[in-house]
């Protein structure tokens, strides 16, 4: 499948989404995930990566962690099918319910699965945070309301040749979208029986529990890709799930926090954590994977601080984004940046220039505007 998948990404249904048939850059070729991948990171820890879904939606990783009595999974995936085959998985494993589901932020690739697991394990609690459970409540009717809005929306694009903002939709583009398109009917129709499931127990700063001779903590450790960004510590095994404050290789940064992030990575490093699995992407390990971590912290104080800068000296208008992102990309020397994350790649070099780059400037510049 070409790829506009990670370009929906994490953020999407709001702002990406509105945009679908608007921008070129949704439609960058991008380092997606086509195979489906379990890694057993410690006795009883497992991280399930998962394909992009049909629609070209990108789904997040799914941790799962068992202790001597409970068990605990991280995030449940976009598709309720790849949660229901989680979940068969997961009872391969263990006889013991899952008790508890975390989910790290609001977006639809974390959570919409949330449902099948609530059908399949009747104990279950679903573990949030306060804002994460906000957003649920709030986005998620809307997001199955407009599946099929969407979809029309997709179909007059490659009829039309012409998308949303005017510009034609190149013979580069036209793959991916019409695979995609074709996709669109088989989630459309796993979301109509979805069950759904809002999380029911909430926290704000943190929450310990215990699975029985494993103690796992759930953190917020401050704003970043979401407002109620939690990531799930498991000390023993010196491993921590991040969701997407940290994807590898690129960031999904099309909305969020950056300026809060630059400290939030700060104090994720602070964790006594030797592995890291991120939302997207492969498991960071060792030194490497706090290289990447810090990689990113450094990219985003990069980008954060010249758009202070300059908003410092334009003034501080709304509709001065294009001028702003204009002084921004002669500023902040985004090749080299795309260089150290994507390498020489092209699917994750385009990606970054398509998605990351103009998103964090976008989200840094929203975050302007208040203060
Ligand atoms: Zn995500």
């Amino acid at each position: 499948m070409t790829t506009f998948s990670r370009n929906f990404s994490c953020l999407l249904g709001v702002a990406a989404l509105a945009a679908l048939v608007a921008t070129a850059s949704l439609f960058a070729d991008s380092s997606k995930t086509t195979a489906h991948a379990v890694t057993k990171i410690a006795e009883g820890i497992y991280v399930i990566r998962h394909p992009d879904a049909p629609d070209g939606f990108p789904q997040g990783n799914t941790m799962v962690v068992i202790g001597d009595d409970d068990v605990l999974v991280v995030d449940s995936c976009y598709l309720p099918s790849a949660a229901r085959a989680d979940i068969a998985q997961i009872k391969q494993w263990t006889d013991k319910p899952v008790r508890y589901l975390v989910n790290t932020h609001w977006h639809y690739d974390h959570q919409i699965g949330n449902g099948e697991y609530a059908a399949a394990f009747p104990g279950l609690d679903i573990i949030a945070h306060t804002e994460t459970r906000n957003q649920i409540r709030g986005y998620n009717p809307g997001w199955f309301a407009r599946y099929d809005e969407l979809t029309e929306r997709i179909k007059k694009t490659l009829d039309t040749g012409i998308r949303k903002n005017g510009q034609p939709l190149t013979a580069e583009q036209r793959p991916g979208l019409e695979e995609a398109y074709q996709g669109r009917g088989g989630v459309a129709a796993e979301f109509a029986s979805q069950p759904g499931r809002t999380p029911n127990v909430t926290f704000d700063q943190s929450l310990t529990l215990d699975l029985g001779h494993r103690e796992v903590r759930v953190l917020h450790l401050g704003r970043g890709n979401a407002a109620g960004d939690t990531v799930v510590f498991v000390p023993d095994a010196r491993l921590v799930a991040t969701g997407d404050l940290v994807d590898s290789p690129v960031p999904y940064i099309g909305s969020g926090f950056p300026f809060d992030q630059v400290v939030t990575l700060e104090k994720l490093l602070h964790l006594d954590a030797a592995i890291f699995i991120p939302g997207h992407g492969d498991i960071l390990r060792g030194e490497p994977g706090r290289a990447h971590i810090a990689l990113l912290r450094d990219f985003l104080k990069d980008v954060t601080t010249q758009v202070s800068a300059i908003v410092h000296r334009l003034g501080n208008n709304p509709a001065d984004y294009e001028k702003v992102r204009a002084e921004v990309e002669k500023s902040v020397h985004f090749d080299a940046w795309r260089q150290k994350f994507a390498g020489d790649n092209k699917a994750d070099q385009d990606f970054f220039d398509g998605f990351p780059r103009p998103g964090v400037v976008q989200a840094a510049f929203a975050q302007t505007w208040p203060r």
